[in-house]
């Protein structure tokens, strides 16, 4: 007689989609140094990518407002028109885009845009490039779309980046879209305007390729202003723009993204989204907008404090023999290659074989949360997000530095 496990029987029971699906890795380690935190264990959290500033006081004020003024009904599926106005009116503005209200359809957060531009472009068989290292969820976007994921690796040697020729290599008749971040989670890495040129001109070539770019980090860029791939006319038709206010303006939990696309895109968006969430939450639209609208100095006072961070994670980090650094140029993640450790013994007598085991024994042993880079498919990295206080990111360096030094 078979006998099942508890795991494998529930397994049984739920769709094949479940069953290649990996669990999001990011959210995975955050929870668990949230668990041992509440255990009273001093955990310094580096896992999670997101800022740790509070929403600036006047968008939070929109949103009180918004909900004495009622704002409590059923919004449009893709967003209100003001919101979708100010949308456009910024990427006219930062980005030098034009953009009709129309092709901007706003969701549950950048997360929901690139899931919904997926599910709506690919298809069984079709083939979606995505440059390695990547943010972990793309991989499993793809296969909930039935699509194949391409991955083309980039080391650090080449600063993490894709170049064309590595771009045109990995196309096949199949290839429908390619998967473009940046500033990158999780490296930190920019795209220069040259080199989004000469991605762009490979991509030109192919009519039936499309392009999703995932600028959620736009202004979190240490290097210069935010160039994006939209820019380049001869393929503008065939990208589409994903951001949202998670990053810039520190409102992760309200979740609010969109989408800048080919109008036929959005209204396929638009008609996937409306049967399966609607619009996004009314409050968070009215806060959005005020973000859009107003001031934008706690963005760049934001920036400055994850360039100030970034310097001393880059600097403190440099010093931690074993680690391999590549300075990152955006966002606030640092991505060492650490496989240098692979094949250690630990105090304990455990080996330590990949990077998993890595992140494990420097949060159990060194108190510090991180994420192992399988699941961002650099199985050689170990990946850190500096958005915490200088404190802690002095405090992490001190402890990951010992913990290594105890490996043999
Ligand atoms: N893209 C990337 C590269 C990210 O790091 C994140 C943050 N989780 C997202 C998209 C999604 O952001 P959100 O859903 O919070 O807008
Ligand atoms: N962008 C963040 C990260 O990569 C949020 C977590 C997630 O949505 O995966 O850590």
């Amino acid at each position: 007689m078979r006998i099942l496990t508890f795991e494998k029987i529930i397994m049984s029971q739920l769709s094949p989609r479940l069953e290649s699906l990996s669990e999001s890795a990011t959210l995975a380690m955050s929870q668990k140094s949230n668990e041992l935190k509440a255990q009273g264990i001093d955990i310094v959290n580096l896992s999670v990518g997101e800022p740790d500033f509070f929403t600036p006081a006047h968008i939070k004020e929109a949103a009180k407002q918004a909900v004495d003024n009622n704002f409590s009904f059923y919004s449009p599926v893709p967003g209100y028109m003001p919101l979708r106005q100010a949308i456009a009116a910024k990427l006219k503005k930062e980005n030098n885009l034009d953009y009709e209200p129309a092709q901007i359809l706003c969701s549950n957060g950048a997360k929901q845009s690139v899931c919904n531009v997926l599910l709506a472009l690919i298809g069984a068989g079709d083939e979606v490039i995505i440059p390695a290292p990547y943010w972990v969820s793309y991989a499993e976007m793809v296969k909930l779309a039935e699509g194949t994921n391409v991955i083309v690796n980039t080391g650090i040697e080449q600063n993490f980046k894709m170049t064309a020729a590595q771009l045109e290599a990995a196309i096949t008749p199949k290839t429908k879209a390619l998967i473009l971040c940046s500033p990158s989670n999780p490296t930190g890495s920019v795209y220069t305007k040259d080199e989004l040129k000469a991605l762009a001109d490979v991509i030109a070539k192919y009519p039936n390729i499309y392009v999703i770019a995932d600028e959620i980090y736009e202004h979190i860029n240490y290097v210069g202003s935010h160039q994006s791939i939209a820019q380049f006319s001869e393929i503008k038709d065939r990208v589409v723009i994903v951001n949202g206010v998670s990053k810039a303006y520190a409102m992760t939990g309200w979740r609010l993204g969109w989408i800048a696309a080919p109008l036929w895109i959005t209204k396929a968006c638009n008609k996937l989204q409306g049967q399966y969430t609607s619009g996004a939450s009314s409050i968070a639209q009215k806060a959005a907008e005020a973000a859009y609208t107003g001031s934008q100095e706690c963005v760049e006072d934001m920036r400055k404090a994850f360039e100030r961070r970034r310097n001393l994670i880059y600097d403190l980090f440099s010093k931690i023999p074993g680690l391999q650094l590549n300075k990152p140029e955006g966002a606030f993640y640092i991505f060492p290659k650490c496989n240098s450790f692979f094949g250690k013994k630990t105090p304990k007598g455990d080996t330590i074989s990949s990077a998993a085991d890595l992140a494990m024994y420097l949060l159990t042993e060194g108190h510090v949360a991180c994420v192992g880079g399988a699941s961002f498919g650099a199985p050689e990295y170990i990946r850190m997000s500096y958005a915490t206080s200088d404190e802690n990111i002095k405090k992490a360096a001190e402890r990951i530095k010992a913990a290594l030094a105890a490996l043999k």
